[in-house]
């Protein structure tokens, strides 16, 4: 039987990837004072239709609902951030501290077409600034995601930056967009036709050439912000400089979510082809307040992990431990009395791998040799008769008897030399 289409199983060997770069995020994310957040898969449909957007692709194509037993509609999360904010909103975060800076890596379903890049089942790593204006925060949160992207050997992205203003600001040039757009109605692309009703602004996105084409000449975004948008922007933009963080501004760039508003960023990598974006992120100082908290500004960003695995997967050397010890027994009496002898491995923290197949010495041995272990530990009747125990040094393919009761001193040795 296969997984569901556009899920995937993470097996061992990649789990040690995925714990890596959970454990590496973690430190790296709490010398900056973020701590992390656990929130449920499933939610209430209406908070991210309440958050995300009626006419954004999430939302209108792309959730996994569904009425559970009790008819609730339900879904299961599409991205983290509207999440965060019903945490930080149910949960009163606001009232411990004026700045909550949280973090969170999990599973995120989106119902699209399975492809290089995009699965149904994908997790996402993210940050949330909460609490502040300032554009030092935007400024925080985008260094941070470099400082992740290269932890994990990640160089070769770009990060695209623009300012989205206020809502008025983007309505106002809504309406220019469109007055100018709906003049070549007929030459753009369906999707965008479509838009020009629903979501204008996401035009702005089409990978439409001819769509592009007339886009060029269309209205910028920025010509409508005033001065506290520009300011802003401005100010982050300096701190990105004063970080020697290399950016493009790109004033075509506004995102598919509907709560973002100011600062608005994209990472994006030469190698992962037409998925190329791995980070994603941006302002959303009215989400909080639309989710029935107080007033509250907030920052963020999300990175897709599967995206980042694909591009730095072989450069992440992570060192993996073979077993110290492979035990093997002769007889039934020898497996009756390993397990003490288990239990003092365990007291010194020593890896061990049991045999668990009863046959012959010679292809127990083999096994031992197999699993790279560095010492195996032989029990048979023999040694059990004189209190002893076994031990063969697979390197130098030494052999000694030590007694029982030297088995600690014989393990403190090992460590030592480990
Ligand atoms: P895309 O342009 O690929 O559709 P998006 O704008 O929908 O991305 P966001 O909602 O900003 O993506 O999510 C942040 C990141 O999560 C993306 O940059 C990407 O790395 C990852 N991501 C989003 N959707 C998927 C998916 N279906 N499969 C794998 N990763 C995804
Ligand atoms: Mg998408």
């Amino acid at each position: 039987m296969q997984p569901l289409r556009g899920t995937r199983d993470i097996l061992p060997n990649d789990v040690i990837l995925w714990q890596h770069i959970y454990n590496r995020t973690k430190e790296i994310l709490a010398l900056s004072n973020y701590s992390e957040i656990r929130t449920p898969i499933l939610e209430s449909t209406s908070l991210f239709n309440r958050s995300i957007g009626n006419e954004t692709d999430i939302v209108n194509k792309e959730m996994y609902s569904f009425a559970d037993q009790g008819k609730r509609q339900i879904t299961l999360r599409p991205e983290g951030t509207a999440s965060v904010v019903r945490s930080f909103v149910s949960n009163k975060l606001y009232q411990e501290s004026k700045t909550n800076r949280l973090w969170y890596l999990g599973p995120m379903f989106r119902y699209e077409r399975p492809q290089q890049g995009r699965q149904r089942q994908f997790h996402q790593l993210g940050i949330e600034c909460i609490g502040s204006i300032n554009p030092m925060a935007d400024t925080e949160v985008i260094r941070l995601a470099t400082q992740l992207l290269q932890e994990f050997q990640c160089f070769n992205y770009k990060i695209e930056i623009n300012s989205i203003g206020n809502l008025q600001e983007r309505n106002l040039y809504k309406e220019s967009l469109i007055t100018y757009l709906i003049s070549y109605k007929e030459d753009l692309d369906n999707d965008s036709q479509a838009r020009l009703k629903t979501n204008p602004l996401r035009i702005l996105d089409s990978k439409n050439k001819k769509t592009q084409e007339i886009l060029n000449q269309a209205p910028s975004l920025n010509q409508y912000l005033g001065f506290e948008s520009r300011n802003h922007f401005d100010l982050v933009c300096q701190y990105l400089n004063e970080l020697n963080i290399e950016y493009n501004i790109n004033d075509k760039l506004v995102r598919g979510l509907d709560y973002y508003n100011y600062t608005a960023f994209e990472m994006k990598v030469d190698e992962l082809g037409s998925q190329d974006t791995i980070c994603g992120g941006g302002r959303y100082d009215n989400l909080i307040k639309q989710l029935g908290g107080p007033h509250t500004p907030a920052v963020g960003w999300a990175i897709g992990i599967e995206r980042l695995l694909s591009i730095v997967k072989h450069n992440l050397q992570i060192k993996t431990k073979n077993p110290t010890i492979y035990i093997i027994t002769q007889g039934i009496e020898a497996q009756r009395k390993i397990w003490n002898i288990i239990k003092t491995l365990e007291k010194y923290k020593i890896n061990f791998e049991l045999d668990l197949y009863n046959n012959n010495l010679q292809k127990q041995m083999k096994r031992a040799y197999r699993s790279k272990a560095s010492v195996c530990l032989i029990l048979g009747d023999d040694e059990i008769n004189q209190k002893e125990i076994t031990l063969k040094y697979l390197n130098t393919r030494e052999q000694k008897r030590i007694f029982n009761t030297n088995l600690p001193q014989e393990l403190e040795a090992m460590l030592k030399n480990n």
